[in-house]
């Protein structure tokens, strides 16, 4: 058996590079790497991110676009039925607010503008507006570069049609957890109707957007359960979110995590998804601290000014530290 002390890190670099999947014991290993060697695993982990990514970093931009006002029970968020969290309560943005704040977007430097809703799944009046206003983004000189990310909820086959045909380029829904801890963080909703949206996105020719949030209680195993059910579903974009405990939420009370085992969820996404996107999400800043720059080794994605309800880093600031680390930011 390999074990972390043993690890030949510069063998899992090739390995990835191949295509091939890591064993969960080799993914369980790259969870239980100790302190002193991060350094290696971090080093094997920039390789295969160099190889598929450069050096590049995208900057993603968040839009609440309904807040407030969910009928799920999702634990750790902050609009959900159960939440008492005073977050600001409003229904669908209007239009023209959509298309300026995906103007104020691209000139902040975003590639990828994500529209998000709070809401069991979206109703088709929400569909036909939406689709309006990615219409008139994608229609927009100064803005029909940005990829378009929606995240709308629980969604048919017919719904990813008719956002594939607005001009949608991805869709956002997080497995969030393992398939048996997932019932520990919502009562209103399956796993299993997580898969089935993505599953229906995927249909539609729409490409998947889908992580996870680090920090909920759940254990390795769940963490590797997710690593490998977001490879098996061949998921494009993979946000890894660090659980933001939210005053007025149930999991309020959780313990911040180790920044080390946050940075090894995100080698493992990396080594175990090489070519695909991975995102460092909500709650870099507060659990990464100093080391989220060594993100980056992994991580070829993340957002700036802040998440759904909550603050984060401004764009300007959030450049100079990528430029400061030897990163560069994608244009
Ligand atoms: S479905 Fe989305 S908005 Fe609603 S409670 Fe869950 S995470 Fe929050």
């Amino acid at each position: 058996m390999t074990t972390s002390n043993t690890m030949n890190y510069q063998s899992l670099t090739e390995l990835s590079l191949s295509g091939a999947a890591l064993s969960r014991e080799q993914a369980a290993a790259v969870l239980a790497t100790p302190a002193t060697h991060m350094d290696e695993l971090l080093a094997a982990t920039l390789q295969v991110r160099e190889q598929h990514y450069g050096r590049r970093v995208k900057i993603c931009v968040l839009l609440n676009a309904q807040s407030g006002i969910c009928p799920e029970d999702c634990h750790y968020c902050s609009q959900s039925k159960i939440s008492t969290a005073p977050v600001s309560k409003y229904k669908l943005l209007p239009e023209d607010t959509i298309v300026e704040r995906a103007h104020e977007a691209a000139a902040n430097g975003a590639r990828r503008f994500c529209i998000v809703i709070a809401a069991r799944g979206p109703r088709s009046k929400d569909i036909d507006h939406l689709s309006a206003a990615i219409g008139r983004i994608k229609q927009n000189k100064a803005t029909q570069h940005l990829e378009i990310c929606t995240s709308l909820g629980l969604m048919d086959l017919t719904q990813c049609q008719q956002l594939k045909a607005a001009g949608v380029d991805y869709v956002n829904h997080n497995l969030n957890t393992s398939e048996s801890h997932y019932e520990k963080i919502c009562s209103t909703h399956t796993y299993a109707d997580r898969v089935d949206t993505l599953h229906n996105v995927q249909a539609a020719g729409l490409k998947t957007c889908s992580g996870g949030i680090v920090g909920m209680g759940e254990t390795e195993e769940d963490i590797l359960d997710l690593a490998f059910s977001l490879r098996e579903l061949d998921i494009e974009s993979i946000p890894i979110n660090f659980l933001l405990t939210i005053p007025g939420t149930p999991l309020q009370s959780l313990a911040a995590i180790d920044p080390l085992h946050g940075l090894k969820v995100l080698c493992l996404m990396r080594l175990l998804n090489p070519t695909k996107e991975v995102r460092v999400a909500a709650g870099r800043e507060t659990h990464l601290g100093s080391r989220q720059a060594q993100a980056l080794c992994a991580a070829n994605s993340l957002f700036v000014d802040g998440y759904l309800t909550t603050p984060g880093d401004a764009s300007a600031a959030v450049k100079a530290w990528i430029e400061a680390a030897g990163f560069e930011v994608e244009v």
